[in-house]
C-alpha cells in the first residue's frame, strides 16, 4: 500500500537539510561530542552480578545466572519457555532448524532486515525468498506476502512449494523492524492457511507489544538478540522463545550439544550446537533485564520528543509505532519524502557533522552478492524505504530536551 493510501500525510513544501538537524537539536539538544546510534546503559547490578559470577568460578556453560536469566525472560515476554544462547544469529539458526527447515528449502523473509535473518536461513542450507515490506510497520507486508504466495506457491503432499523453483517453502520469517511489531495476525493467518511454519525475528523488539500482548508471548518460535547495541545487552547473546514446551525442550537440547542427561557419560543423540550462553554473559543480562522498564520509559520519551520535533518539518516523516502496538523504539527512524531521497546522504552528513550518529537503513538483502539470485517478489516498498530512511541516536541514556 502507498503512504497516501495509508492516510500518511506526504508534505510537499520546501525541504531543507538544515531543518532536519535543527529538529534533532530541538529533540535532544546539541550533542556534547558524538551521540552514537545506540549504546548500552549499565546503571544497575551489572558489576555486582559479574563479581558474584566470577567468585563462584561458574563463568562458562553452567551456572545459576543462565537459569535466572531464562526465567526473567519468560516473565518479561510471557513466553512459556526461553532458552538463552550465544547470540541472536544462533537463536535464529536454531529456530529455523526447530521449525523443520531443511537443506534445499526456501524461507520467506523480508529484504529489509539485518543480515542475520538471512544468513541463519542460509546456514540451514535453505534459500531466502524475499517479499516486500510495509511503510507502516517497516516489516513484512501481509498483502505482499499473500500476493507472492498466490503467484508462486502450490500445495502438494510434501507441503507448500514454490512452483517456479520446485523447492518447499518451509517457513515464513517476519522481523519486527527497529521495535515496531509487524502485522502478526495477517502474517500468521497466511502461514496457517498455507501450512507454513512461522519464525519471528524479534531481535530488535524486546518490550514491544502487539494488540496488548508482549512480542514473543504468542510465538511458536521467536529469536531475541542481546548484542551490545540492543535494548538490553549481555555483551553478546540471544534467546529462543516458544510457547510449546516440547519445542522448548528441543531448543535447549539442540543448543547444548544434544547431550543426553547422565551423571558422567558423554552421549549425544544428534549433531547439536554449542550455542549455550555463558554464565558470565547471563549475569550481565539479569542486571540489564532488571532495568528494562526504565529503558522502555526513557526510549518512549525520546521517541515522543523526536516525533514532536519532526512533526512540522516539510519533507520528513517520523516513523511512529503501528496501530494496535507499542514499539520499544529500539531505533528511532525518519523517512524523507521520495522527492528528497537524493538528499539522504546530505542529511546523513549534516547530522553526523553536528554530532548525531545517524545511519541509513541496511542494504537490502537481494543487493548483496550471496543473495542476488534468491527468489523474490516485487520489493518496491523496501527499496523506497531503503532510499529514504534515516535512523537517529536512540540510546536509553539520551534525555529528551522538553521533558
Ligand atoms: C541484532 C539482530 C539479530 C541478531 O544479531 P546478533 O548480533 O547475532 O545477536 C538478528 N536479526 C536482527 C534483525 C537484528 O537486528
Amino acid at each position: 500500500m502507498s503512504e497516501e493510501a495509508l492516510g500518511i500525510a506526504v508534505t510537499r513544501s520546501v525541504f531543507e537539510v538544515r531543518a532536519v538537524v535543527d529538529a534533532a537539536r530541538r529533540a535532544v539538544g546539541t550533542p556534547n561530542g558524538v551521540l552514537s546510534l545506540h549504546e548500552p546503559v549499565f546503571a544497575g547490578n551489572e558489576i555486582a552480578y559479574l563479581e558474584e559470577c566470577i567468585k563462584s568460578t561458574f563463568v562458562s556453560s553452567v551456572g545459576q545466572f543462565v537459569d535466572r536469566f531464562e526465567r526473567m525472560l519468560e516473565e518479561v515476554t510471557g513466553a512459556k519457555r526461553a532458552v538463552a544462547v550465544v547470540n541472536g544469529t544462533a537463536a535464529l539458526h536454531a529456530c529455523f532448524r526447530l521449525a523443520g527447515v531443511e537443506p534445499g528449502d526456501e524461507v520467506i523473509s523480508p529484504a529489509l532486515t539485518f543480515i542475520a535473518t538471512t544468513n541463519a536461513i542460509a546456514y540451514c542450507g535453505a534459500t531466502p525468498h524475499f517479499v516486500d515490506s510495509s511503510f507502516e510497520t517497516l516489516g513484512m507486508d501481509p498483502g505482499a506476502l499473500a500476493a507472492r504466495l498466490d503467484a508462486v506457491a502450490g500445495r502438494t503432499a510434501n507441503g507448500t512449494i514454490n512452483r517456479e523453483t520446485g523447492r518447499r517453502i518451509a517457513a515464513i520469517a517476519p522481523m519486527h523492524t527497529f521495535g515496531h511489531p509487524v502485522d502478526m495476525d495477517g502474517i500468521a493467518a497466511l502461514a496457517r492457511d498455507w501450512n507454513i511454519a512461522l519464525v519471528e525475528d524479534a531481535a530488535e523488539s524486546l518490550g514491544s507489544t502487539y494488540k496488548g500482548h508482549a512480542v514473543g508471548s504468542q510465538a511458536r518460535l521467536a529469536a531475541l538478540s542481546f548484542n551490545g547495541n540492543k535494548i538490553v545487552t549481555t555483551g553478546g547473546g540471544g534467546a529462543i522463545l516458544t510457547n510449546d514446551e516440547e519445542l522448548g525442550r528441543r531448543a535447549k537440547h539442540l543448543t547444548t550439544t544434544a547431550k543426553l542427561p547422565h551423571k558422567w557419560a558423554f552421549v549425544h543423540d544428534e549433531v547439536g550446537f554449542n550455542y549455550r550462553l555463558p554464565n558470565l554473559n547471563a549475569a550481565l543480562g539479569c542486571a540489564q533485564l532488571e532495568q528494562l522498564d526504565g529503558f522502555l520509559k526513557n526510549k518512549r520519551k525520546l521517541a515522543a520528543a523526536y516525533e514532536h520535533a519532526f512533526a512540522h518539518i516539510p519533507g520528513v516523516r517520523f516513523s511512529r509505532e503501528p496501530a494496535d502496538t507499542t514499539s520499544n523504539y529500539w531505533l528511532n527512524a525518519i523517512l524523507l519524502d521520495e522527492a528528497h531521497a537524493d538528499q539522504r546522504d546530505d542529511v546523513l552528513a549534516a547530522l553526523n557533522n553536528a554530532g548525531f550518529g545517524a545511519r541509513p537503513a541496511w542494504t537490502l538483502m537481494h543487493k548483496l552478492p550471496m543473495y542476488a539470485t534468491s527468489p523474490r517478489g516485487d520489493l518496491a516498498t523496501a527499496e523506497s524505504i531503503e532510499r529514504r530512511l534515516i535512523n537517529l541516536p536512540s540510546s536509553a541514556s539520551i534525555r529528551a530536551r522538553d521533558e
